[in-house]
């Protein structure tokens, strides 16, 4: 990865982090807004992901918003995805509980994961909680 500034740096590890989700500016800032950063900002920073390939961009029907979406194919082949039976997303195991499953299962049962096939369903903490 090249030479990232702390704020383009901000922004990959938001996405990172939200892998599935589309955002529009204005979520962007709203998250983001205990750091320094501004709006145009985030504009300057997206339009310059989105020309490295990084994020794409959508913009939805009837509405003015361009929602922004992480592009990262690699990110996704090395998670295991936890998705929500609830409210349909999606999140990434984290990478130390991947990692302590698939060796278990490879100590224990000698049973390989298959990474990028696996996913568990059931309720995340916004569901439960709401
Ligand atoms: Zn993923
Ligand atoms: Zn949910």
């Amino acid at each position: 990865m090249a030479y990232m500034t702390e704020q383009r740096k901000l922004l990959y590890e938001f996405f990172q982090s939200h892998p599935h989700d589309k955002f529009c500016v204005k979520d962007i800032y709203a998250a983001l807004s205990q750091y320094d950063i501004s709006r145009s900002a985030i504009y300057r920073n997206l339009s310059a992901m989105k020309k490295d390939g990084l994020v794409r961009c959508d913009i939805s029907e009837g509405s003015r918003d361009v929602f922004y979406q992480f592009v990262n194919s690699t990110h996704c082949s090395n998670a295991i995805h936890l998705s929500c039976v609830e409210c349909g997303k999606t999140f990434h195991m984290k990478t130390s509980y991947a990692s302590q499953l698939q060796n278990e299962l490879a100590q224990q049962e000698g049973f390989s994961i298959n990474k990028s096939k696996t996913v568990l369903y059931g309720t995340c903490k916004n569901c439960k909680n709401g």
